[in-house]
């Protein structure tokens, strides 16, 4: 019994069984199971026990954080966007012949990323989406410098993250030899877009110049965010074959590492209401422009898991009218 110490009235055992104290606690027993003479009193009393952790409780809540830290990293998609969902929507939609519908936000998260708010990288601005307020200006709009490799002999401005991105972008092409960029067009206000869009409409008439222009407060470039480029040198100026020029093929391919996406992409009309536009380029951030082309999407309305928006909603409401 080491857990216990005998204690009488003679004596008493602290911890330690000496002789005596083995000799009195014979005796306790004799004494306690009533065979004989009791020459004194004896109380068990339990020792205070010391403090012993139990080894499950010690090591295996690390062990299992570990083993769980470990698995959630060496999955490198236990944290990334489903993408798989969001194409699984777009086919759906496509066999449907349906505009897509929003995603859950738990099953796609960085559709919480999109907002129609100017000043934010992220900003998604469509034909169904104004920008908010619809005469937005960026406060940090400035001019793009021009250099060897990049020619804004028009004085345009962009938003200053994406103006400074352009010149990187500009400067790492003309390494690349391929070729120097001309900026055909950046920033434009609410009240340029409004007069484009009344001359486009006095030219090709409403329909010519929606499928030609963005109303005002619907227009990526007044975001100060977007920006059509060329390469003189090698033609195809503001045209499609742009994107079969050796600088289109650079910027398809490399434009993301500076923070650029095509937002209007080869056959996505139906989603963007655009065009394919090889020289409209979006800036939206590094980090994001690199998920976006691990991704293999095509459009923001797909990657954010929006509604297409190949149309104006008045569009849609004057034809069901009709
Ligand atoms: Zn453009």
């Amino acid at each position: 019994m080491p857990d216990i110490n005998p204690i009488s009235t003679n004596q008493i055992c602290l911890g330690v069984i000496t002789p005596d104290c083995a000799a009195s606690f014979a005796a306790s027993r004799f004494d306690l199971v009533g065979n004989g003479a009791p020459s004194f009193r004896v109380v068990l009393v339990p020792k205070s026990r010391p403090l012993v952790r139990n080894p499950l409780f010690v090591f295996v809540p690390p062990v299992v954080l570990l083993a769980l830290g470990f698995s959630l990293i060496s999955q490198p998609g236990a944290f990334a966007p489903q993408h798989e969902l969001v194409a699984q929507a777009i086919n759906e939609r496509r066999a449907n012949q349906q505009p897509a519908q929003m995603l859950p936000l738990a099953k796609f998260h960085q559709t919480r990323l999109a907002t129609n708010q100017g000043g934010s990288d992220f900003v998604l601005v469509n034909k169904q989406r104004p920008l908010q307020p619809l005469n937005y200006k960026p406060v940090n709009l400035r001019e793009i410098k021009s250099s060897k490799q990049l020619d804004n002999s028009r004085g345009l401005e962009l938003s200053d993250q994406a103006a400074t991105a352009l010149e990187r972008l500009a400067a790492e092409m003309s390494a690349a030899g391929a070729g120097k960029l001309f900026v055909n067009s950046a920033f434009r206000s609410f009240d340029y877009q409004q007069d484009l869009f009344k001359s486009k409409t006095a030219q090709y008439g409403l329909a010519g110049a929606l499928i030609r222009s963005a109303k005002a407060g619907h227009s990526e470039h007044q975001t100060g965010l977007a920006v059509d480029v060329s390469v003189p040198a090698q033609g195809c100026a503001i045209m499609q074959c742009f994107g079969d020029t050796v600088g289109g093929k650079w910027l398809a391919a490399n434009s993301w590492k500076y923070g650029f996406i095509i937002r209007y992409e080869e056959d996505t009309t139906s989603t963007t209401g655009y065009t394919y536009e090889p020289w409209h380029l979006r800036f939206v951030g590094v980090q994001l422009a690199t998920q976006y082309s691990k991704s293999g999407m095509k459009t923001l309305e797909d990657f954010w898991g929006y509604p297409a928006a190949e149309f104006y909603l008045e569009e849609i409401d004057s034809s069901t009218n009709n």
